[in-house]
C-alpha cells in the first residue's frame, strides 16, 4: 500500500497525525504544493524564505528515510489526482487548514477522491482544540477571549503529543509522480533545483542576511527551543514584556510553519513546573487558538473591519509618513527600534508590535491594513489569523479589542519596559547625536486628532 502526505503547515516528522496514519498505511510519498487559491493571498518575502528553507530541512530528513517529498505548482484539484494515478497510491492524507477558501478546496477534493474509491482523511495538526468544539451553550463562536479561554479549560487538556512514526519509509521501486520517476525526487540536487525554480529566495538584493543571522528554520531548531523552554518560561511571567531580553520563547515562525505542534508545546510547558510563568505562556497560545478561531468564523478578518463602525473612520493617507514608519525614521525610539528590528530580524517583539501599531492607527491615523500589510511582507511568523487579528486587536476595530481611545504614548511604554534604553539604542544606535530624525508627528497633537475622529464614529453602530 502506498500513501500520499500532501504537505501543508505541518513541516515535522514528530507528533504529525497526517504523516502517523500515511506511514500506518505504508509507504509514503510525501508532496507539497505551491498553490493559487482565489481570495487567499500570496505569502510575503520573509515567510517565502522561511519555507524555503523549512522545505529544504524536511526534504533533506525525509530523502534520509527514503522517502521522495515531490515539490509541484499548480491547482491541488489536478495535481493531486494526477499524483495519486501516476504513483498508484491509495490514500491521501493530510492536517486540516481553517481558511474558509482552503477549506473549500480540501472539500472538494476530500469529496473527489473518495468518490474514486480512495482514502482520504484530515486530521488535526495545528490547533489545540477544533474550532467547531469551543463554542457557547447555544453553539455560537465566543467572541470575548476571556470566555474562550475559560471554554477551552472546560474542555479539557489537549490530546496527547504522539512522537515519530514507528515505521517511516518510501516506495521501494521508481513509481513515477508528477511526470517524474519517484527515484529522482530522492536525489539532493534534483529536490534543490525544484524549489530553487520556485524563487522564493531574495536575489538582487539579497535582503534575508538579518534572517540568516536570527534565525534557522526547520524541526531540528525548533525542538532544540521545545527543549529548552524550561530555561524560558521560569522568569517569563517577568521578562515577556521585556523587549531588550530574550525573554520569550521565539516559537512564533515553528508554530506558524508547524514545525513543532501547539500540543506537543502545551505538554512541554505543563512539564516545566506549576508556576506563573508556564501559565501565562499557556494563555498566549490561547491567543493564537483564540485568533484561528476567528478566522474560521470571519474568513474576511484580513480585508474587513469586525466593528463595522471604523467602514466609516477617518483614516488618513499619507505615503511618506508611511515609509518613514515602514523603515524606522519616525524620530519615535521606541517605534523606530521596532520597526528595524523588523526590517533586520523578520520579527519583533510583542510589546513593540502594540506600540508600532498604536502609533500607526492613531497617531498616523493610517488603516490598520497598511500595517498589517506590512507585517505580512517582513514577519517571519505571519499568519493569516494572528496578523490581522491583533492588528484589528490594537486598531480597537476587532471583537474583544482594545478600545481605540486607548492610545499607546511610546515615550512612557519605553520607560516602563526598556527603562535603561537597551533596546532602543541597539537599533537606533545614533540616538542623542545630531543624526536621529526629528519626530515626525507631535505625540499629543496628534493623540488629541485620533481621538477626535473616534468621537466622530463612535455612537454608530
Ligand atoms: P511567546 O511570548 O513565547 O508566546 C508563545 C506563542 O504564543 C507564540 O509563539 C505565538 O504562537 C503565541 N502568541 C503569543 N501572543 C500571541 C498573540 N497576541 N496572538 C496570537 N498568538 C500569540 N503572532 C504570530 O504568530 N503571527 C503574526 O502574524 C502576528 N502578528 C502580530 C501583529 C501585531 C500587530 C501584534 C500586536 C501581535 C502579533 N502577533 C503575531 C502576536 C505576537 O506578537 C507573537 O506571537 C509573539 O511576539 C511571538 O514571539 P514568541 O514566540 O517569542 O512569543
Amino acid at each position: 500500500m502506498t500513501a500520499l502526505w500532501w504537505v501543508r503547515d505541518d513541516l515535522r516528522l514528530h507528533d504529525n497525525p497526517a504523516l502517523a496514519a500515511a506511514a500506518e498505511d505504508g509507504d509514503v510519498i510525501a508532496v507539497h504544493i505551491d498553490e493559487r487559491i482565489e481570495g487567499v493571498r500570496e505569502l510575503g518575502g520573509a515567510t517565502l524564505w522561511w519555507l524555503h528553507h523549512s522545505l529544504t530541512r524536511l526534504g533533506a530528513a525525509l530523502r534520509a528515510l527514503g522517502v521522495p517529498l515531490v515539490l509541484v505548482s499548480g491547482d491541488p484539484e489536478e495535481l493531486i489526482p494526477q499524483l495519486v494515478r501516476d504513483s498508484g497510491a491509495d490514500s491521501v492524507l493530510w492536517n486540516r487548514r481553517y481558511h474558509a477558501p482552503r477549506r473549500a478546496v480540501d472539500a472538494r477534493l476530500k469529496g473527489a477522491l473518495r468518490e474514486q474509491g480512495l482514502r482520504a482523511e484530515s486530521f488535526d495538526g495545528y490547533l489545540l482544540h477544533e474550532p467547531w468544539t469551543i463554542t457557547t451553550q447555544s453553539g455560537d463562536p465566543y467572541k470575548v477571549y476571556s470566555a474562550f479561554a475559560r471554554a477551552c479549560g472546560e474542555a479539557g487538556p489537549p490530546r496527547a503529543a504522539a512522537g515519530l512514526p514507528p515505521r517511516l519509509a518510501g516506495p521501494p521501486d521508481g513509481v513515477r509522480a508528477g511526470g517524474h520517476e519517484m527515484r529522482t525526487w530522492l536525489r539532493a540536487e534534483h529536490f534543490g533545483q525544484a524549489l530553487d525554480r520556485r524563487g522564493w529566495l531574495p536575489t538582487s538584493p539579497d535582503w534575508a542576511g538579518g534572517l540568516r543571522e536570527a534565525w534557522s528554520p526547520g524541526e531540528k531548531v525548533a525542538r532544540q527551543r521545545l527543549e529548552d523552554l524550561d530555561g524560558v518560561l521560569g522568569a517569563y511571567a517577568e521578562d515577556r514584556e521585556r523587549p531588550a531580553m530574550e525573554g520569550t520563547t521565539r516559537l512564533s515562525p515553528h508554530l506558524r510553519f508547524g514545525e513543532v505542534s501547539p500540543h506537543e508545546v502545551w505538554h512541554r510547558s505543563v512539564e516545566c513546573g506549576r508556576g506563573t510563568g508556564p501559565e501565562s505562556f499557556r494563555r498566549e497560545l490561547l491567543w493564537r487558538e483564540f485568533a484561528w478561531h476567528r478566522l474560521f468564523h470571519l474568513p474576511e478578518l484580513a480585508t474587513r473591519n469586525v466593528r463595522r463602525q471604523f467602514d466609516r473612520f477617518d483614516w488618513r493617507e499619507d505615503s511618506k509618513e508611511l515609509r518613514a514608519w515602514q523603515r524606522g525614521r519616525t524620530g519615535i525610539d521606541l517605534v523606530d527600534a521596532g520597526m528595524r528590528q523588523l526590517w533586520e530580524t523578520g520579527w519583533m517583539h510583542n510589546r513593540v508590535r502594540l506600540v508600532t501599531g498604536s502609533f500607526l492607527t492613531k497617531n498616523l491615523r493610517q488603516h490598520w491594513r497598511r500595517g498589517e500589510e506590512w507585517f505580512w511582507d517582513t514577519l517571519v511568523d505571519a499568519d493569516e489569523a494572528s496578523n490581522p487579528f491583533n492588528w484589528q486587536w490594537v486598531a480597537g476595530s476587532g471583537d474583544d479589542a482594545a478600545p481605540y481611545f486607548r492610545v499607546f504614548n511610546p515615550a512612557r511604554q519605553q520607560e516602563r519596559f526598556d527603562p535603561d534604553g537597551d533596546y532602543v539604542r541597539r537599533w537606533v544606535p545614533e540616538i542623542g547625536t545630531e543624526r536621529r530624525d526629528d519626530p515626525i508627528v507631535d505625540l499629543r497633537d496628534s493623540r488629541r486628532d485620533a481621538l477626535a475622529a473616534y468621537e466622530e464614529v463612535r455612537g454608530s453602530p
